[in-house]
């Protein structure tokens, strides 16, 4: 086992001070018994921790990353931004200049607002929507993950059949849970008769792809018939394209599917590794926002300076020719044979993939919906990329992900990794 006096003792100290020694949960290795990674440094495509373990990064700030770390063309940015003046709770023309491209790629955009964090955007665009169409009940799906708002933070109830969703987090009291509806994901008919039977339903929230139950794509059928159903009901139909936007392609989930939803909610890739999201659709319904309409919205460091030019400046890379096609290639030359390894096996493994998203899924053939998976063999799994200097998200349900700073070296190595776990662990 690799030796981790500092980050075991660092860690240890920040528990006395930090809820278990994290700012968001996942960070602690939950049910790892491992000492968490203590970060300290990330260039490219590798992160180091305290003792000087460097790990080749596949969780890439749970996507957030697509340039891998520190890219000089946004960290100039930032440190020009910096230097300048890091906030001024006044307008800057960066949101316009971000909102426009933005707008560019994402046309169902019309208009938008930038906040601080995917919850944020989430949770703004939800209030929207009621606001908007005068109703209170929300649907989401199973196994989306959609920040940590009230609303969101709600499960389906045991008894799924009578939608009696359940709070997934103490703390969110009944009556809130009780107005958020959360359906079984891609099952068509079902979330059809839904729709059909409910008169007060504001909004349909989706990941269009999710990758918070691992990677799952929404079937297309299922995407076309919420989109055909909310429309004619007057029903917002919200895209959670936090992780997708920017990720399967320059246009997002909506991009690949040709779907226009009404609202749309970025985050992660947007702020070129600081914290911003945005939220944004049809003009008639983000016009009722504050100050031009009752919806009241806002955010101290929202459309934050140094936020937007380092948004901007990975919106500048990506959208560059060819950009994609060579995330593509990296990610074909990870996976492609891994891919081919678990076709020709027995083994109950599976590999969803979009674009440069992907999980391995273990202890199932196929993942269309929130499965239950074998958790121990994700761990084990996990631990052996771990101790070889590989770092993938510390849960089995996460996507993982490759970035253009990943080098044919390192995906060549990495390969090899996987496939020997596989071959030595997995069929043994
Ligand atoms: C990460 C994520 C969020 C929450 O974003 P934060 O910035 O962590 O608040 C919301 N929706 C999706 C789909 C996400 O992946």
């Amino acid at each position: 086992m690799k030796q981790r006096p500092l980050s075991q003792s660092v860690f240890e100290a920040s528990c006395r001070v930090i809820p278990g020694g994290v700012n968001s949960p996942v960070r602690a290795f939950p049910g790892l018994s491992l000492t968490p990674i203590m970060a300290t440094k990330g260039e490219g495509d590798t992160v180091w921790d305290i003792d000087g373990h460097s790990y080749i990064d596949y969780c890439g700030s749970w996507g957030a990353l697509i340039l891998g770390h520190a890219p000089l063309a946004v960290i100039q940015q930032a440190i020009e931004q910096i230097q300048k003046g890091s906030t001024f709770g006044m307008a800057t023309p960066y949101e316009r200049e971000i909102a426009e491209k933005v707008g560019y790629f994402f046309p169902s955009m019309e208009k938008m607002r930038f906040v601080s964090s995917g919850t944020e955007a989430v949770m703004s665009a939800i209030r929207l929507s009621r606001g908007y169409t005068g109703k209170n009940t929300i649907i989401k799906f199973d196994g989306n993950y959609h920040g940590h708002s009230d609303s969101l933070l709600v499960r389906a109830g045991s008894g799924a059949v009578q939608l009696n969703a359940e709070a997934s987090s103490a703390g969110v009291p009944l009556e809130l849970a009780s107005q958020t509806l959360s359906l079984p994901y891609n099952d068509i008919e079902f979330c059809r008769q839904i729709l059909r039977e409910r008169e007060d339903i504001a909004a349909v929230l989706i990941e269009p792809i999710a990758g918070n139950m691992g990677v799952v794509p929404a079937k297309p059928a299922f995407l076309q018939m919420l989109r055909e159903e909310t429309k004619e009901r007057g029903i917002v139909l919200i895209f959670d394209e936090v992780i997708t936007g920017f990720r399967v392609c320059l246009r997002g989930a909506q991009g690949l599917y040709g779907i226009r939803p009404d609202l749309t909610c970025l985050g992660k890739i947007i702020g070129g590794g600081f914290p911003a999201a945005a939220f944004g659709g049809k003009k008639e319904i983000m016009d009722h926002l504050a100050p031009l309409g009752k919806v009241y919205q806002a955010g101290t460091l929202s459309g934050n300076p140094v936020a937007m030019r380092a948004g901007l400046a990975t919106l500048q890379e990506i959208e560059k020719e060819g950009f994609y096609e060579a995330l593509q290639q990296k990610t074909d030359l990870l996976l492609n044979p891994i891919q081919e390894f678990i076709a020709s096996s027995s083994l109950p493994i599976c590999l969803n993939r979009v674009g440069s998203m992907f999980t391995l899924f273990f202890g199932k053939k196929e993942v269309d919906f929130k499965e239950v998976l074998d958790e121990e063999m994700y761990k084990q799994f996990f631990c052996y990329l771990f101790e070889r200097g590989i770092y993938f998200p510390p849960a089995a349900y996460e996507a993982a992900f490759v970035s253009s700073a990943h080098t044919e070296e390192h995906l060549l190595y990495t390969r090899g990794v996987i496939l020997e776990f596989l071959v030595n662990e997995a069929l043994a």
